[in-house]
């Protein structure tokens, strides 16, 4: 687990409003859930992922309760649906922390962040396109030109429970050829086999029966559906059949997004997908949904690899310094501030040097300076710091403290 520190945090900040601004643009209304659930909430999404069964943290509160840190947000989105039974297509975004005990590594960590949206209460494959296409937008947002789109479809349940039957037999005959890792998992959940990216693995991988090989006429036209909106929308997308996703409650679609430069075992920047079985799950009615999650701190380390949104420039406009003992700034920083001018100033009554030295560092593009003579004569002087000085002149100006916030506005400040 990490500290995000400024400058950093006000990039994450200006990230997750890049976002809001996509995802509220088309209607998505955002969902704040609490970072601790009942337990059972995420056990009962998957009882064959890491994610619920070796990564969770989980411990009993002082009231007996058993409870863990949120892994992800899709479930209590699902927990708060059934809760509160809003009106549907109930379209939500959200953005925090989630936990994993995860072995930590560069864009792994044990708390991370994600964006993401849900839409809970529509069947509709225009639904998945637009749920796809907010993911394409938002990265192009960001400045990212390099992200791909991995596609794939699941079937219904039931074709899907054919493959997994299927996939069974199949490695099940090759036994001998899977890693011991693989070999639990298939004991598990045949089609989590597929997710491994253990080179040992690759061959028999290669070989295994294939998804559309199994589905029934409704997931192909949904899927075709889902094909032809994104192709009308201009987002390419590449079928990866063998894009199972982690969490088991995937139905009908589900998609990965892929930046370029990050190793390969951390190179998903996010993914999503249909999930029709879970409202249920959790004791609602049958109500399909869809989404994404996109990790933030993944999506910002591709941002540095392609040089694209920086963290944004904390320095104020104005510096004040002040060497009469400190009040004059205190007002000046007031006025300044409520005038909508960013400003700063120098504490403990240091040197003029040293202030002024603390202005350079602040990157203030303007000193304002009140010693005991400008105080005595009510004027401030006002000095460029990051301007080139014009030739033949000190470059700073002297001018009534009463026309300071008048002259700034002049200047464009
Ligand atoms: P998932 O919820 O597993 O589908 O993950 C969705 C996205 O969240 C991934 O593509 C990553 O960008 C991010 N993510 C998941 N786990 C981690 C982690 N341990 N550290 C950082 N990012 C993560």
């Amino acid at each position: 687990m990490r500290d995000i520190l400024p400058p950093d945090s006000a990039r994450w900040r200006r990230f997750v409003g890049v976002f809001a601004g996509v995802v509220e643009a088309a209607g998505y209304g955002q969902i704040m859930p609490p970072l601790l659930e009942d337990l059972g909430v995420f056990t009962r999404i998957g009882e064959a992922t890491d994610v619920v069964t070796k990564e969770m943290y989980d411990f009993v509160d002082k009231g007996g309760r058993h409870i863990a840190l949120r892994p992800e947000v899709t479930a209590s989105t699902c927990r708060a649906f059934v809760q509160h039974r809003p009106p549907t297509p109930w379209k939500t975004w959200y953005t925090g922390s989630n936990f994993r005990y995860e072995k930590p590594q560069r864009g792994r960590y044990r708390q991370f962040d994600q964006v993401g949206v849900e839409v809970l209460g529509a069947d509709d494959p225009y639904l998945d396109v637009e749920v796809i296409a907010l993911g394409w937008e938002f990265y192009r947002a960001l400045g990212l030109s390099r992200v791909t789109l991995l596609l794939n479809s699941l079937g219904e349940p039931d074709d899907r429970a054919r493959y997994v039957e299927a996939l069974r037999t199949y490695f099940t005959a090759h036994l001998g050829e899977l890693t011991e890792e693989s070999r639990v998992t298939l004991a598990k959940n045949p089609l989590r086999v597929l997710d491994s990216k253990r080179p040992a693995d690759a061959p028999v991988l290669a070989g295994a029966p294939r998804i559309a090989q199994y589905y029934g006429d409704a997931a192909a036209e949904h899927f075709a559906t889902v094909q032809a909106g994104l192709a009308s929308l201009g987002i390419p997308f590449t079928i990866d059949s063998g894009l199972v996703r982690g969490l088991d409650y995937y139905r009908r679609t589900t998609f990965e997004f892929q930046g370029a430069t990050l190793d390969s075992a951390q190179n998903a920047l996010g993914g999503g997908g249909r999930y029709d079985g879970l409202v249920e799950a959790l004791g609602g009615p049958p109500t399909p949904g869809v989404g994404f999650a996109l990790g933030l701190d993944r999506t910002l380390l591709a941002c540095d690899d392609e040089g694209v949104f920086p963290a944004p420039d904390p320095s104020v406009t104005v510096f004040v310094v002040d060497t009469t003992g400190g009040a004059e700034a205190l007002r000046i920083t007031a006025d300044l501030r409520a005038a909508g001018i960013t400003a700063d100033r120098a504490f403990d009554n240091r040197s003029m040097k040293s202030q002024m030295k603390a202005a350079d560092r602040s990157g203030a593009d303007l000193a304002v300076i009140v010693g005991a003579n400008e105080a005595d004569a009510g004027t401030v002087v006002v000095r460029p710091l990051r301007a080139a000085v014009v030739e033949g002149q000190s470059g700073q100006t002297t001018i009534a403290r009463s026309d300071l916030l008048t002259y700034l506005r002049n200047t464009n400040t």
